[in-house]
């Protein structure tokens, strides 16, 4: 923009200025979506069944939450005053940043990790601290415990993490915890369910310790926006000062019990997927693509230069990916969503039609 037009307009903070942009490929997805760690095929039909049910009543009214946190927090063997219902853990860590990220502090990250802690963290006057993995993608404790400073306010932890699918043990945690205890620990467990391990049974006997939960992953339903905070009271009543009390709308909280309660159907889900996850890990062994274990809904690969026309091949072919080559440390690399076996089979022709095409290309070049 010329000059004299940007001088029309009023300037936002600088460090908004400075903020990268963030486009997620969220268009054209009508497809096999193995592109954003989603759910691939449904929710729990108990949802579909309360959103039809859905009355005027509650659509007119402005949405409560406190019974809704009351349920979650019993099913996490919480009390009420330990969870927010956030709208999707994104809203989770944008509001816990607000709340915490002064000028002069340090947000702590392994990378690669989720992209959305650096995007709210570059919104504050915070400065991000990054710590970058080995070649192994393994959780970098060693070195995280070397970056804490005095500064350090908040360490982001993904467990399992994204785009990688490490974890973090609970006794590096809980070391963490321990060697910085001016600084809230994230643990961000989008993943949950897929990895099994949780330090939610802590809330309230770590002090510095909140976890993050979504409902987009496992349950199906990304596209309500439902997450969730827990953490001690003396640190939520503070996040909830900065949160909206409106932002977790009533289709969402109305559907958060049903989708709690039907255990068969995510015991079902998560069962599919990990079967899937060996299937498709032997798939890529046979291929020789080189992968990183996972303990999450996706898998990692290394494809090499040519990762761009890999990911357009197998868009041709019906499936979707995502590219993750300018995550640091990431170059070359795709990251796969695990779905069912059934479609992990699709997923599977699919990339060794596209292997195969590169390397009939490859030769006659
Ligand atoms: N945390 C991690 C580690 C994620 O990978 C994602 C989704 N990609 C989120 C949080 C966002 O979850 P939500 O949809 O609840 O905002």
């Amino acid at each position: 923009m010329p000059e004299s037009t940007a001088s029309l307009y009023p300037s936002p903070r600088s460090r908004v200025q400075a903020m990268k942009e963030y486009h997620p490929p969220l268009g054209n997805r009508d497809t096999l979506r193995l592109d954003f760690n989603e759910n691939t095929l449904a929710c729990s039909p108990k949802v579909l069944e309360t959103l039809a049910r859905i009355s005027t009543g509650e659509l007119t009214r402005y949405p409560e939450r406190e019974p809704v946190e009351a349920i979650v927090a019993a099913h996490l063997g919480l009390a009420p005053s330990q969870v927010a219902l956030t709208n999707g853990v994104d809203e989770a860590i944008h509001v816990l940043f607000e709340a915490f990220l002064d000028s002069g502090d340090e947000l702590l990250i392994p990378v690669p990790t989720y992209t959305m802690y650096e995007v709210y963290a570059s919104s504050t006057d915070a400065r991000v601290v990054t710590v970058q993995a080995a070649k192994d993608f393994q959780f970098p404790f060693e070195r995280l415990m070397a970056a804490i400073t005095s500064r350090t306010k908040v360490i982001a932890i993904a467990n399992p993490n994204s785009p990688c699918g490490s974890v973090a043990t609970r006794a590096q945690i809980l070391e963490l915890a321990r060697q910085a205890p001016q600084a809230v620990i994230l643990v961000d467990e989008a993943y949950f369910h897929f990895h099994g391990e949780t330090v939610v049974d802590l809330i309230g006997k770590i002090p510095n310790l909140v976890v993050a939960r979504t409902f987009s992953k496992a349950y199906g339903l990304a596209g309500l926006r439902l997450g969730m905070l827990a953490g001690p009271v003396e640190l939520m009543r503070w996040v909830r000062r900065v949160l909206s009390p409106y932002s977790v709308n009533s289709l969402a909280l109305a559907c958060l019990s049903p989708a709690l309660q039907d255990d068969a159907y995510i015991d079902w889900y998560v069962g599919e997927v990990l079967a899937a996850r060996a299937a498709f890990e032997a798939a890529l062994d046979a291929a020789e693509v080189r992968r990183w274990p996972s303990r999450a809904n996706f898998v990692l690969v290394d494809i090499g230069a040519r990762h761009l026309e890999f990911v357009r091949l197998m868009r041709t072919a019906g499936v979707l990916v995502r590219d993750r080559s300018i995550d640091p440390g990431c170059n070359g690399c795709v990251r796969i969503t695990i779905g069912t076996r059934q479609q992990m089979q699709h997923a599977v022709s699919a990339l060794n039609q596209a292997l195969a095409a590169m390397r009939t290309t490859g030769e006659s070049q």
